[in-house]
């Protein structure tokens, strides 16, 4: 490979923005990755810091996995416990209380496996 803009000179990588072989001369730093200089050096810093706040969302959006994952079970274990601790008074409604506690605690197990993924 070589440089677009020298072919006669070895590319040392390539512009992140339009793919083309850029030699030392040619490839301006841009965050971690290569840019023509001059040219797309804003467009490839533009992108390295969209990437960076995609990042910075996905590791917000895992931590609120884990919020909701603490949330759900205990909430959850209330309603559960509740519902069984009454269930001899309340009956069917102690039932309903026992059904909500455990479909929370099924949202706590999805938040808590879709928490794994971000790790
Ligand atoms: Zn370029
Ligand atoms: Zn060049």
């Amino acid at each position: 490979m070589v440089c677009f803009y020298h072919p006669d000179k070895p590319a040392v990588g390539l512009c992140k923005y339009c793919q083309r072989g850029l030699c030392t001369e040619c490839a301006a730093s841009a965050g971690d990755s290569l840019a023509c200089t001059d040219l797309h050096e804003e467009q490839v810093r533009a992108m390295e810091a969209l990437m960076k706040r995609n990042l910075v969302q996905a590791q917000r959006a895992g931590s609120d996995y884990v919020r909701n994952t603490i949330f759900y079970g205990v909430v959850g274990a209330l309603f559960t416990a509740f519902g069984a601790s009454q269930l001899n008074w309340l009956g069917l409604q102690a039932v309903v209380y026992m059904l909500i506690g455990v479909a929370l605690l099924w949202a706590a197990l999805a938040n808590y496996l879709e928490s794994r993924k971000y790790k």
